[in-house]
């Protein structure tokens, strides 16, 4: 039965003002925040690491402009010590907060600067996920999934900084945009079988920076990634989010296996590497041609089976068991199938997972 799709009462469209992406260009940083808010005070999130690399830059950078800062060091992501630094930062009495690093500190100061109703500044160190423009953030202990933050006001990106981050995340960047397909097939199947919104904008922008990657792998595999090319691909997925107003068009059930896997087993394989290896096993279900997919992965150097991010039989089977019950309301692949552990073992092991 088809139901006519439903028109969305009230969409509200917020996207990033001003995104640039440069080479050798972290020095102009200050430049670029004046120009965009013109702040008096900020308040800066990174890892330890990411401040040794970029602060004395930054800091240059940022008092040429004649803006005060004051930087936070984020320990981990949890929602204990997200609170900690909201703490901090609510005494910076500060106009503006960036989250300067990978993916912890990007989503940290996303949140903050959610609650604290200030606006929010990515300059991502690492391309691991699509979280660098998107609207949502994914904090332990909060809910298992995503949850709807603000976009960034901006998005500077230094490439040079990015291609010194350990390869393996930029693999990893790669699995979160092939999900991208796995996640707009959910999508259609959700307005086919329950009258969803669709965006078709949404969805062919979320696509076509999963394409990109799809279509140029072979290219990658010879050469190397194109950082430029990845890190385009996953602002254009955060603005595609953007533009649907939710995770819908970069997040079906491949990121549900993610998120239960998050809870199963934390700290087992990165985020993106989950879900690419998620997106082998959802294509296979959905009736895509699941070798692409793991073609695609192994092409950019990322994981395509349990046994390479260190994750067993029994957790994986776990995972795919449990994946739709995390978030019940949205209509994913995995709705059709009554998953049971041992369709779970036959699902991986026909798809090379296993
Ligand atoms: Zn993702």
């Amino acid at each position: 039965m088809r139901f006519h799709q439903k028109p969305m009462s009230s969409h509200t469209m917020e996207l990033p003002r001003q995104i640039v992406i440069g080479e050798k260009n972290i020095g102009k940083v200050g430049n670029f925040i004046a120009n965009l808010a013109n702040p008096k005070k900020v308040s800066l999130v990174s890892g330890d690491r990411v401040r040794k690399i970029t602060y004395e830059k930054v800091e240059r950078s940022l008092t040429d402009s004649k803006i005060k800062s004051v930087w936070h060091i984020s320990i981990s992501n949890d929602i204990k010590s997200a609170k900690k630094t909201q703490h901090d930062i609510r005494k910076d009495n500060s106009d503006l907060i960036i989250g300067i690093g990978g993916g912890r500190s990007v989503d940290i100061a996303k949140m903050i600067a959610f609650n604290l109703k200030r606006p929010f500044v990515s300059i991502p160190t690492s391309a691991s996920h699509d979280g660098i423009a998107s609207p949502f953030v994914s904090i332990q202990g909060n809910k298992p999934h995503s949850v709807t933050a603000t976009a960034p006001l901006g998005v500077f990106v230094d490439i040079e900084i990015i291609k010194k981050a350990p390869k393996k995340l930029l693999a990893s960047g790669c699995g979160d945009l092939v999900a991208n397909l796995i996640a707009v097939r959910d999508w259609e199947l959700g307005r086919d079988k329950t009258g969803e919104y669709f965006g078709r904008y949404a969805a062919n922008l979320a696509s076509m920076s999963a394409d990109i990657i799809m279509e140029n792998s072979n290219m990658f595999a010879k050469r190397g990634l194109d950082v430029r090319v990845v890190v385009e691909a996953l602002i254009s997925a955060g603005v595609a989010a953007c533009i649907a107003g939710s995770s819908r068009p970069c997040s079906g059930a491949e990121h549900l296996f993610s998120h239960a896997l998050d809870r199963l087993a934390p700290g087992v394989g990165l985020h993106g590497e989950k879900c690419g290896i998620g997106s082998i096993m959802m294509a296979k279900l959905q009736g895509q041609d699941w070798k692409k997919f793991e073609k695609t992965l192994k092409d950019v150097g990322a994981p395509t089976t349990a046994k390479q991010i260190g994750l067993d039989s029994d957790t994986l089977a776990k995972a795919l068991t449990i994946a739709q019950d995390l978030r019940p309301e949205r209509y994913t692949i995995l709705k059709e199938i009554k998953m049971t552990p041992k369709k779970a073992i036959a699902l991986a092991k026909s798809t090379r997972v296993l």
